[in-house]
């Protein structure tokens, strides 16, 4: 489809290969960068126009976090990491990513390798990705065959070696400092920052991260140019996006669509909800986003702005969705024990607060819920909000507040009534 990026020409069979990624136009811009020895300043000005903003979750304009790079001394190592951890509940579009169109992701590597100056490149995946781990080692193999990855790459002397690393399923070496000391060998626990990796990164050398989906959106929009890419979108939110679609709906799945397209239409497309129910609640972003009610989704956008504005956040694009069947209570209770067992320890309000928030939710879900409850919950995660190293503590403590906000007469229900308010069932 036309406004597809890292989606595309991936119905073709075996899209993952060299042959077929090269036969669509696959590394003719890393040809081009090559031959003509482009100015790095002048990809990275490119990239800001076009307007990509980082796809893992926080948004963070791709061409400025790149452009930090022409500052670090020239004769220091600088490297690449890609982030293929993709560890958020509700999240599964970059493993397909490297398993239908791993060159994009090679491809968008050794250009931002390029452009920032990194001769070597690591791509962090998510250790139990068995098939996209075997479709990018394979590219990889496939890019140093056919000499667009190594030692003086085609006879022009840029030189960039990219090593795959695998994650072992920890959702917080998703973090990129944490992502970090995990590739050097070490337990993974977010750094403290200031010093940001662009100063201070892998083996104490400048780092850039980016993640799966916008490292392999980089060839397209270089190819096709940054005005269409920002054109697909809405102002603060340029090109098209993956939606990882889940939940109550009759496709679920993955949906590349532009930016600021309808709530409404990416449900349409995602084949509606189940029959004889209606839409009650959908998380946007992933887990760790605010919920919003069904009706204010049915209002808004998919963008950053119009999300933030109705008071949750695009995250990743991992939209939960669910239907008049969900029990809120549970729901939350699923949510708020995941990140208990997710955080790594190291700060006190995180590593106490989760263990709070998950009892607690715990006991109400058990039919033990007490009066005052609802307050301990909101006084607990207001207590972990901004006060923690890395975001899984605002992580953990946004969903409860926005759960107890947009649906409290469940959680009184349930408090009052020793069951769910939907189900008329607690937990034994
Ligand atoms: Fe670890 Fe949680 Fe602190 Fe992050 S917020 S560093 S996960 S304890």
């Amino acid at each position: 489809m036309a406004n597809e990026v890292c989606f595309q020409h991936i119905h073709l069979e075996n899209a993952w290969t060299l042959k077929v990624y090269e036969s669509t136009g696959g590394y003719s811009v890393w040809r081009k960068i090559l031959e003509e020895k482009t100015p790095p300043a002048e990809i990275i000005e490119q990239i800001k126009a076009s307007g990509l903003r980082g796809r893992g979750g926080a948004g963070f304009p791709t061409g400025v976090k790149w452009g930090f790079m022409l500052n670090a001394p020239s004769e220091l190592q600088k490297y690449i990491v890609c982030n293929s951890d993709e560890g958020e509940p509700g999240t599964f579009k970059d493993r397909d990513i490297l398993r239908y169109n791993p060159h994009a992701v090679v491809e968008g590597m050794a250009i931002g390798a390029y452009a920032i100056g990194a001769t070597a490149g690591y791509n962090y995946i998510r250790g139990e990705f068995w098939e996209p781990i075997q479709r990018f080692e394979e590219a990889i193999r496939e890019a140093y065959d056919a000499d667009l990855l190594g030692k003086n790459i085609l006879g022009t002397g840029v030189n960039f070696d990219l090593y795959t690393h695998y994650g072992a399923g920890a959702y917080i070496c998703g973090e990129e400092s944490a992502l970090l000391e995990s590739i050097e060998g070490k337990k993974g626990q977010p750094r403290f920052k200031p010093p940001f990796p662009a100063q201070v990164g892998l083996y104490g050398k400048p780092t850039i991260i980016n993640n799966t989906e916008t490292l392999a959106s980089i060839p397209t929009i270089l190819s096709k140019g940054a005005d269409w890419f920002v054109n697909l979108g809405v102002p603060n939110s340029g090109g098209a996006k993956l939606f990882s679609v889940s939940g109550h709906i009759n496709k679920p799945g993955n949906y590349e669509i532009p930016m600021g397209t309808s709530f409404k239409e990416l449900l349409e497309i995602a084949g509606g909800i189940r029959e004889g129910h209606q839409l009650k609640a959908v998380i946007p972003g992933g887990s760790s986003t605010p919920v919003l009610k069904g009706d204010t989704m049915m209002e808004i956008n998919m963008d950053y702005d119009s999300i933030a504005k109705a008071g949750s956040m695009l995250g990743a694009g991992s939209v939960i969705v669910m239907d008049d069947s969900t029990c809120m209570v549970k729901a939350l209770a699923r949510i708020s024990h995941f990140y208990f067992e997710e955080s790594c320890g190291q700060c006190t309000p995180c590593r106490e607060g989760t263990g709070w928030l998950a009892r607690i939710l715990h006991r109400i879900f058990h039919g033990q819920g007490r009066k005052d409850d609802l307050d301990l919950l909101e006084n607990v995660a207001n207590g972990i909000m901004g006060q923690t190293i890395c975001a899984l503590g605002d992580a953990a403590a946004m969903p409860v507040l926005s759960f107890i906000k947009e649906f409290r007469d469940e959680f009184e229900y349930f408090i009052e009534h020793g069951k769910s308010k939907v189900t008329g069932e607690a937990a034994l």
